[in-house]
């Protein structure tokens, strides 16, 4: 068959798989860090999980998005997504402590949409999706888009250093974190991780970019609800004035 027709019922399938994510996650909560609980078979390391389900996303976009000769402007959107996605895979397991094992269940889940979003993705750069050269630099969707992608990440990685720090070497407790955005969401990191993304599908301009960040509100915007109800059941003394992932609003 040929690949772009099956390019386009796997983007079809991405915006489904989003629909279905987000009406599964609102009544069950993924079972990983402090939602963890028994029933989802075998564990493994949560570093180790962290390096084997992210790392396919920086590998596939590189290889799928190579196959074609990039040109200069989906080379700039591909060092963006690099800069992204080896941090997630290679950096940040290392700044979390040792914490809850991970199901195996749940690694092998986050693996497979990885290789999945990777591959439209990538593609999505230099194939099937719109050909951006140098004159895209220029253009008011490149420089928002790139704006929001980078302030979402400052924002995702202020918060997710904040947390790295709550704990002493070998203890796996939970405290309420305190600084930066915290102050007002119980998940800056997830606000910021959703700002990146849209910021992504606004400089790609790309429909596979934006199901992605469709997907990535879908995930964690209901983790983000069960963390912020959480939180105000396990601390009497937690922050009134905190919303879960959306200053002021949610
Ligand atoms: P969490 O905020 O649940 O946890 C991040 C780390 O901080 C974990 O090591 C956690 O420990 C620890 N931690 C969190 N809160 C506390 C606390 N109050 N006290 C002490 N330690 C705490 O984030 P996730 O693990 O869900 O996600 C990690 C990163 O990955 C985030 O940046 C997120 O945006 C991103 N991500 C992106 C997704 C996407 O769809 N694009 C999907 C999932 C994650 P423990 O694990 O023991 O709870």
């Amino acid at each position: 068959m040929d690949e772009a027709i099956i390019y386009d019922c796997l983007l079809i399938g991405m915006y489904l798989l989003a629909a279905l994510t987000v009406a599964i996650l609102l009544f069950r909560t993924a079972a990983y860090g402090r939602h963890s609980e028994p029933g989802w078979g075998p564990t493994l390391p949560n570093r180790l999980g962290w390096i084997l389900m992210e790392s396919p996303a920086s590998i596939t976009v590189a290889l799928v998005s190579t196959m074609e000769k990039p040109n200069i402007g989906a080379l700039v959107l591909l060092l963006m997504w690099e800069i992204h996605y080896i941090h997630r895979a290679f950096i940040f397991p290392f700044w979390m402590s040792k914490g809850t094992p991970m199901p195996i269940s749940i690694a092998a889940m986050a693996f497979c949409f990885n290789l999945y979003n990777g591959y439209l993705n990538g593609r999505g750069l230099t194939r099937f999706g719109p050909n951006h050269d140098a004159s895209w630099f220029s253009d008011p969707r490149f420089l928002v888009g790139v704006t929001m992608f980078f302030t979402g990440m400052a924002v995702n990685l202020h918060a997710d250093r904040i947390l790295a720090k709550l704990r002493p070497p070998g203890d796996k407790g939970y405290y309420i974190p305190q600084g930066g955005l915290f102050r007002w969401l119980s998940c800056p990191n997830y606000f910021g991780e959703m700002v990146e993304w849209f910021g992504w599908a606004i400089a790609t301009w790309s429909l596979p970019g934006l199901a992605f960040a469709i997907y990535t509100v879908a995930n964690l915007a209901p983790r983000a609800l069960a963390h912020h109800r959480w939180y105000q059941r396990k601390f009497d003394n937690y922050p009134k004035e905190r919303r879960a992932f959306i200053p002021y609003l949610i």
